[in-house]
């Protein structure tokens, strides 16, 4: 019975740990389920890309309070972490307080820093709850794009945070006063400048509470952090780790170039040399231009659609969207997420080769969004984690051309002037001087 706790903790640790990894492998299996596309190239300026934007939060600091807001709940949600191995450790050795021994004053001056993080995240995680539902942000409370889950997955967000770090103040405010009494088992570590404000609403409690109240803080806050982690899969905040990798492998090419369809580019290549031979076509694999579903864009496509923070930055600067059209980029990237869920839960079930009577175009994405696109790269440049939701509205607008022949009557005409007069006017190319002329 004596080890009862650290087996409780093993079982608990290694589900947790298990149930995350079954997690990852799903949504990499999802993500492959996309095109390839190389983004192995000029590895010393995806570094920095990714230090950047990523890790230095470049593009979040544009817009001040919130990005200092969010620098703050970042740093709380890693360094705070820090402490998390020494509570595994603790957990499966039945010790306490493990490293304080081995750093000395480092380990008071480590924990005094937590503190004042984790006082940083409540306050960051206040700020932000008003901002939600205080109606003073259109793009987080007057969108159509958060009705439903999205909106709860941003609640619940932050009350686990709250939760997350008020547990962990108290069970420090606890600890420090078992400290102060001699109480067996807490020796005297850490520095504790937060959570001693507490002590006068714990003061009168007596030792076995006091003892009782740090060790269900201790389990309550471990287990909310385990259930944290398995939660990430699931929601917007799946951004603080895929952060990473979706900047990592950022388009770098120069701004507003578009990728070229490699079946549109053998097609070309073919009108245009005269003794080339068609590749042979299997069967039932005809090369098809555009995407119409998401196993049709990029793998990078797909793995930007997970690392969307729905932060509606790209949306809030969309002059499509700001002229009141129907286009949200943020919607374009949550519906390719929701799509190649649910196609990828589907192909989970029946195989990988599985097709429903779903594509993302037309059940998730109308024709209209897409139409109301400038190109102006707006949604790309504000985009904080680098996502590209253009490149995903342009391979869907090029499915409709290319594949539906439905393109927009002004389109169209466009269409078939440069064809016949090699330009997009209506005028004949043997007109094409005339300007230089004097009338
Ligand atoms: S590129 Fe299109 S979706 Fe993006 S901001 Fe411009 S108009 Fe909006
Ligand atoms: S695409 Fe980028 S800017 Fe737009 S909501 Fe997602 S994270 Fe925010």
């Amino acid at each position: 019975m004596k080890y009862l706790p650290n087996i409780l903790f093993f079982i608990l640790l290694s589900a947790g740990i298990g149930f995350f990894t079954f997690q990852i492998k799903k949504i990499i299996r999802y993500v492959r389920m996309g095109r390839p596309t190389d983004r192995s190239d000029r590895p010393a300026e995806r570094w920095k890309t990714m230090a950047l934007v990523a890790l230095g939060q470049g593009k979040m600091v544009r817009r001040p309070l919130a990005g200092i807001m969010h620098i703050l709940i970042y740093a709380g949600f890693f360094i705070i972490n820090l402490e998390i191995l020494e509570i595994i450790l603790d957990g499966l050795l039945g010790t306490h307080r493990l490293f304080a021994p081995l750093l000395g004053e480092v380990y008071d001056f480590l924990i005094g820093s937590f503190e004042f993080l984790a006082l940083g995240v409540l306050v960051a995680c206040g700020v932000f709850l008003v901002r939600r539902y205080g109606g003073r942000v259109p793009r987080l409370v007057r969108s159509g794009d958060l009705k439903g889950w999205p909106s709860l997955d941003a609640t619940i967000i932050l009350f686990t945070e709250i939760v997350l770090m008020t547990l962990f103040l108290t069970m420090n405010a606890a600890d420090s006063l078992l400290q102060e009494r001699g109480a067996e088992h807490y020796v005297r570590a850490g520095a504790f400048p937060v959570s001693s404000f507490l002590h006068s609403f714990l003061q009168g409690f007596g030792e076995n509470t006091l003892i009782f109240l740090e060790r269900f803080c201790w389990w309550a806050h471990i287990i909310g952090v385990l259930a944290f982690l398995n939660y990430l899969p699931y929601s917007k905040h799946f951004h603080i780790i895929l952060a990473f990798p979706n900047t990592y492998f950022s388009n770098l090419e120069p701004k507003g170039k578009l990728r070229t369809d490699e079946n549109v580019l053998k097609e070309v290549k073919l009108m245009l040399d005269p003794s080339a031979q068609p590749e042979p076509v299997e069967s039932g694999s005809l090369p098809s231009f555009g995407a119409k579903d998401v196993t049709d864009l990029t793998w990078k496509q797909l793995l930007d659609a997970y690392s969307c923070t729905e932060c509606g930055r790209c949306t809030s600067e969309c002059p499509a969207h700001l002229t009141g059209k129907l286009l949200s980029p943020r919607k374009i990237i949550m519906s390719v997420r929701d799509r190649l869920e649910e196609l990828g839960r589907l192909r989970d079930k029946h195989g990988p080769d599985y097709k429903d009577d779903k594509t993302l175009l037309g059940h998730y994405i109308t024709p209209e969004e897409l139409w109301a696109c400038t190109t102006c790269n707006a949604c790309v440049e504000a985009c904080p984690v680098n996502i590209d939701p253009l490149s995903v509205i342009i391979d869907l607008r090029r499915s409709l051309v290319m594949e539906s022949s439905a393109a927009p009557a002004a389109l169209n005409m466009m269409f078939t002037n440069i064809e016949n007069n090699g330009a997009p006017w209506q005028f004949s190319p043997a007109d094409r001087a005339l300007w230089t002329t004097e009338s």
